[in-house]
């Protein structure tokens, strides 16, 4: 077996142990003397795997009671939609902190929606930083202020949030399961299961229940968080592969000793990065210090074309993946809990022998 190492934003790495425990019950998935491809949805064999999924995000997360876990698909890009359909009010604005292009989508579609305001930007800096909110005190009428807790292709983080009596929504997509946090400081967090969860194909919706039921009657009843609430996820057929694989995942970090550990970890990993690329002379990193991001690390030099044979040379190591987004250039490392401190040291290692190679 020859596998890279996966510097991928999404989708991206696995643990090789989860992989390899999905290959071994593919054919027979818990005794159900079938996959869990091939089951129905509403099969006790199914229905145990869903149960077993919500079970643990509840525990590894701490999820408290009052919160319901859906899980729907349409990317968090629905979500960008959903939010705004089943949240924003008549004569309430939406409020949204602007970090990143993720950030703007999510406003575009808001607008197509209802009144927003913009309640910070750090547009002007081309989003290498969080912008400051503090001053943002009380607004009237604001239904929601959404975030994106972590921004995958800018790379910054959120590390404080505002102060508001309005339910904070985050778009935690690149985020989610990397460190703790409080579940019961948001209304809702939501995430694509493709960078950190999962495979594609479902989005993790965790909402505070007194949010959900406030859709105006004219909903398509598929936006409606209440139908997916209501029927447990079960309305229609839901992506049975996609809950399986998370519960794998979880049940991986569950056994790792949970998000602390995995916290301890992950720090570890990109104050690793950082601290190579602060120490060289030839890379820089384009992120304000206190809002660099855990899990998306975008990394340049001054050339277009050194970025270009660095990414090349790093390839011939079986480091993939590591060309930034279009939109910021340069490259980007993306280390969700799937990769192991191990890659990360063999990038730190390429950027140093690259740098003494061209020097
Ligand atoms: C990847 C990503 C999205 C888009 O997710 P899809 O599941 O492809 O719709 C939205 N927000 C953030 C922060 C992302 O990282």
């Amino acid at each position: 077996m020859d596998r890279v190492v996966n510097f991928s934003a999404g989708p991206s790495a696995m643990p090789l142990e989860v992989l390899m425990r999905a290959q071994s019950e593919l054919v027979d998935t818990n005794h159900a003397g079938m996959s869990v491809m091939e089951m129905s949805h509403r099969s006790k064999a199914f229905e145990d795997i869903l149960e077993n999924t919500k079970h643990l995000l509840k525990k590894v997360m701490s999820i408290p009671e009052n919160y319901k876990i859906l899980f729907l698909q349409g990317g968090a890009s629905l979500q960008f939609s959903m939010i705004p359909l089943n949240l924003l009010q008549k004569d309430h604005e939406a409020a949204y902190i602007i970090t990143g292009s993720w950030s703007q989508k999510a406003l575009k579609e808001a607008k197509k929606v209802g009144q927003t305001t913009v309640i910070a930007t750090s547009e002007e800096t081309q989003f290498r930083n969080i912008p400051d909110f503090s001053q943002i005190t009380h607004k009237e009428n604001l239904s929601y202020v959404h975030i994106t807790g972590n921004n995958t292709i800018e790379g910054t983080r959120f590390t404080t949030l505002p102060k508001t009596d309005a339910p904070i929504i985050n778009d935690w997509s690149s985020g989610i399961l990397s460190e703790e946090i409080n579940v019961s400081d948001y209304g809702v967090i939501y995430a694509g299961a493709q960078k950190n969860l999962g495979p594609s194909g479902v989005t993790v919706v965790i909402i505070r229940d007194d949010l959900i039921g406030h859709a105006p009657d004219n909903l398509p009843t598929m936006l409606d968080y209440k139908t997916h609430e209501k029927s447990d996820s079960l309305y229609n057929t839901p992506p049975t592969f996609g809950i399986y694989m998370i519960g794998l995942m979880l049940e991986w970090i569950d056994s790792l000793g949970g998000l602390k550990e995995i916290e301890k970890r992950n720090r570890e990993k990109a104050s690793l990065l950082y601290e190579a690329i602060d120490q060289s002379s030839l890379f820089y990193s384009p992120v304000n210090k206190e809002d660099r991001s855990l899990m998306n690390i975008p990394f340049k030099t001054d050339s277009e074309e050194t970025d270009k044979a660095f990414i090349e040379f790093a390839a011939s190591k079986q480091l993939v993946e590591l060309k930034g987004h279009r939109s910021v250039g340069g490259m980007r490392a993306s280390m969700y809990n799937a990769m192991p401190i191990e890659h990360v040291e063999r990038l730190c290692s390429a950027i140093r022998e690259f740098e003494e190679k061209v020097k």
